[in-house]
Order: C-alpha cells, then structure tokens, then sequence
C-alpha cells in the first residue's frame, strides 16, 4: 500500500487539547501516514495574508483524507471547503454505546445505530437574506400558508433537497446499512407531512432506492416521531438517514443517550475524499483546562484509519479506548472521572503497547 497523506487541522479553543494526543498516538502506531499540517485562520493571516490560504487548500487536494478538529470563527471556511469544495456529502455519526460510557439510561447495553446527516443541503446552503428581497419573485406553491407580500420585514432562508443530493445520500445509507452487522435496517425521517413537497421528495426517494435493496428493511417516520422513538427504543435503530438540518440536531440527541457529545465521532464521505472530526464543537468553555473528553476524536481516528485501509490499526486503537472504559481506567469529567485528557490518553497508548 502506498504512504497516505493525512492533512490535519489542530482546531480551536480545546480542540487541539484532544487532536495533538490524538496524532501523537496515531504516529506511535508506526502506520505508513504522512501527516502535514497547512495554516489557517488567525495564524494563516499573519503568515501569509488569508484566512484560507491557497496552500491550504492545496493541502487537503492533495491529502488521501483530512483529519480536522473542530473550528469556530476565522478557521471555518477550511470546514465549508471540506464539505462544499470536496463534495463530502455524507456525515455519518456512530452512536454506539460502550462498557462503561456514562449513558443517562438504565440499559444502553446494544444501543449501537449510526446516522447519516446529508451534509450539504436542506437550510445550509448559506442562501439566507430579506424577505422584501422575494416580493418580486411572484413565488406561488398550491401548498403556500401565508403569501410573501402578507409577510412583513423580516429574513429567510432557503431550504433546498435536490433529487442527486438525496440519492447518493441515501445509497450511502442502504450501502452502510449492508456493511454494518448490525440489524440491516435502513429509517428515513424528515418532516414529510408538513414539508410534503421538499422533504416529501426525500422520502419519496428513499422508498425508490429501497426497492434496489430487498435484503435491507426500510422504514420511515415524520422527524419529530422519529425523536421519541430514537429516546424511546434507540436499540431498534440501525442506520437512520436525514436532511441536514434535522441530522445535526438529532445526532447530538443521539450522543446524549450513550453518554454525551465527547463520545461520539464523525466521518464525512464523498466521491473520492472524506474528512473525520469529533461531532461536537470546540467546547470553548472547558478549554485550557485539560478535561475534554478525546473519545470522539479517538473514535474519529478509527474511522479515518479504516478508510485508508489499515483495519487492523483501526481495530487495535478502538479496542485501547474500549479497555479505558471497561477498567474505568482513566475517565474523563464527563463520564463521571477525575482524570485528565492528558491521563486517557496515556491509558490508551499503554493499553495499544500491550
Ligand atoms: P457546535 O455548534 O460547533 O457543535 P457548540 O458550541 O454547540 O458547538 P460544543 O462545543 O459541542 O457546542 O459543546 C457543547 C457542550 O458540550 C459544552 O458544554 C462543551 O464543554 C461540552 N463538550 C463538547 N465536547 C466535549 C468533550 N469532548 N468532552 C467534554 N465535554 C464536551
């Protein structure tokens, strides 16, 4: 296998408290990963004029995958070339509950389901603005509650599904839904009752994929549903796929039920490139104090090693942080611990050693 090329993106504000061990263990695995770190934001002003840089881009084009920790700010316009600029538009968000996450429900033993956020579309697409700016447009839905000119000063946004961004959204999900062991058991959701044309079209599509995929069970449920299911019986989910907007909301929910947003990761897929970052931000307010849980950017690692190809590194690290769990080895603030980021990860590079 030829050497793979990695860019990595520190991140801010406690960010980089979680990705620096993060890479540190990933290099102590002697894996054939070159890894390169471009400027951006604040520090890629300074060096060189811009906030995203032309090397920076040129970075993440040349990389095989991009390892990124999470921005706020003047960094973020690297996230939106990640996602826009390299197509990833798949976000999918494990939740799977291990021995010893602190989860908030009295039996999260088999909670394991991963959601697919569409990462690109639905109200993300920035196209946002006056509503006075829409009068001229003569807009007119047979499904329209209120008319444009009624509506008074005030802002909107657009919220756009496309046919292509649902499909290869979807397949994505039927396909996972083949490659898990899990339940084979794909669920669309989105609010198709109210939003019957837009998300109307998403599950339409989704039921003409299924048709493709005989051998995976498909189901859906209007979103809000959805939530008091996934609350509810989480353990009869497999792979749930959604437009963007709900995807975001209802992964950090998913997060809650195996024991908060340090424990969950993320990878976004495209055609040919994919990025990995923890699913939560960059929890401002805990940085600098050495407590933020690396689970999700360890877990987020794992996904990136499994999509360059080293399975058994994957496998290796992910069985480290599970040892962490299983032993209460050295749990972090969140999970009920007293131990510093800095103590788990130190845990897991012992645990990989022996
Ligand atoms: P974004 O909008 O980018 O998702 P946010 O501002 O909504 O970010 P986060 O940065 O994800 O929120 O943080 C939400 C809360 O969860 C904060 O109180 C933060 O400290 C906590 N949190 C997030 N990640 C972790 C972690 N890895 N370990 C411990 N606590 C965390």
């Amino acid at each position: 296998m030829a050497t793979k090329h990695v860019t990595v993106f520190d991140g801010d504000d406690a960010s980089p408290e979680v990705m620096v061990p993060t890479v540190d263990i990933l290099r102590s695995m002697e894996l054939d990963i070159e890894f390169s770190y471009p400027l951006i934001g604040a520090a890629a002003k300074t060096a060189s004029g811009a906030l995203f840089p032309s090397a920076a881009k040129a970075a993440i084009d040349s990389a095989d995958a991009t390892f990124f920790g999470s921005t706020s700010g003047d960094s973020t316009a690297a996230l939106f070339y990640l996602r826009w600029g390299k197509q990833t538009f798949a976000n999918v968000r494990p939740c799977k509950w291990l021995p010893g996450f602190n989860s908030p429900l009295a039996s999260p033993e088999g909670i394991d389901f991963a959601i697919v956020r569409e990462n690109l579309e639905d109200l993300y697409l920035g196209l946002e603005g006056d509503i006075e700016d829409l009068a001229g447009l003569n807009l007119f839905s047979p499904h329209a509650r209120a008319n444009i000119s009624d509506l008074g000063p005030g802002k909107y946004a657009l919220k756009a599904i496309t046919e292509a961004g649902s499909e290869r959204v979807i397949r994505h999900a039927f396909e996972l839904a083949r490659q898990r062991n899990g339940k084979r058991k794909v669920t669309v959701t989105c609010k198709y009752n109210m939003l019957s044309v837009s998300d109307g079209l998403f599950l339409e599509i989704g039921q003409s994929i299924a048709k493709e995929y005989p051998d995976i069970e498909f189901e859906h449920f209007i979103v809000d549903d959805f939530l008091c299911r996934m609350i509810s019986n989480p353990h009869a989910l497999d792979v749930v796929v959604m437009p963007n907007l709900y995807g975001d909301i209802m992964s950090d929910g998913a997060a809650g039920l195996i024991g908060g947003l340090g424990l969950a990761p993320s990878g976004c897929y495209g055609a040919d490139y994919a990025y990995f970052e923890s699913a939560h931000g960059t929890a401002p307010d805990i940085a600098g104090l050495n407590i933020i849980n690396p689970t999700a950017t360890l877990l987020s690692a794992v996904m990136l090693l499994q999509y360059l190809g080293f399975a058994e590194a994957a496998s290796n690290l992910e069985r480290a942080v599970k040892e962490v769990y299983v032993g209460g080895l050295a749990l972090t603030k969140d999970q009920g611990g007293s131990s510093s980021t800095s103590e788990f990860c130190t845990a897991v590079s012992t645990l990989l050693r022996s």
